[in-house]
């Protein structure tokens, strides 16, 4: 496969929005991956009051699993829609804030205070504004960043990361001159690359 098919392709914010807005979000899945599922000793390793963190999160349901098993979730994503939507069908009040440092940024927080989501793009954060995580969920994340963003990325993740931290990442495999992404088809060897 010819992953350079996709190498210049560019979704702006603005197409993203759209696609929240006319309800186009065939991505979510409303019962969770099974591959987290599955995974879930790895993410964990035993251990509890972690800090988990999901990049470009949508509105996914796994946050509030982990949120549940008593680890604490922080999320990022730009559309604050996204972020409504998750509060309102996971039933958890929130309040909002405005972020430190970060022009138009705000976080929506559970009342409880366990999940922390903020509404801006990924490459606004580092871990002065939101720590470091022992572990990260990467599902339609590295896969949905423009390929020409991917080792900026990279680069903020593994800035992210705690040192014993571990990282789950869902790809897709397919031809990339048959769909134009996203998701996008991201190469292992790339991966390897961009991950060291
Ligand atoms: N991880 C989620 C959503 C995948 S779709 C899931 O598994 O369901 C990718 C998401 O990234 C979309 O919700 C989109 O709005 C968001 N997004 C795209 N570019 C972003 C960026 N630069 N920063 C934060 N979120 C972004």
């Amino acid at each position: 496969a010819d992953a350079g098919a996709q190498r210049d392709r560019v979704v702006p914010t603005a197409e993203w929005l759209q696609k929240w807005a006319a309800g186009k979000t065939g991505f979510h899945n409303e019962r969770g991956h099974p591959l987290l599922q599955k995974n879930l000793d790895v993410l964990l390793n035993g251990r509890s009051g972690l800090r988990i963190f999901f990049p470009l999160c949508g509105k996914a349901v796994e946050m509030k699993w982990l949120a549940d098993m008593g680890h604490h979730v922080v999320g990022a994503e730009v559309s604050e829609q996204a972020l409504k939507e998750f509060f309102a069908e996971q039933g958890l009040p929130y309040r909002e804030e405005p972020v430190p440092g970060i022009a138009g940024a705000k976080v929506l927080q559970s009342l409880s205070g366990n999940i922390s989501l903020y509404c801006c793009s990924i490459y606004d954060l580092s871990s002065a504004v939101v720590g470091k995580f022992d572990g990260v969920w990467d599902r339609g994340a590295l896969v949905a960043v423009n390929p020409r963003d991917r080792q900026r990325y990279a680069s903020l993740m593994i800035s992210l990361m705690e040192k014993n931290s571990s990282y789950l990442l869902v790809t897709v495999l397919y031809d990339p001159n048959k769909h134009k992404g996203p998701p996008f088809y991201v190469p292992e060897s790339e991966i390897r690359s961009l991950f060291g």
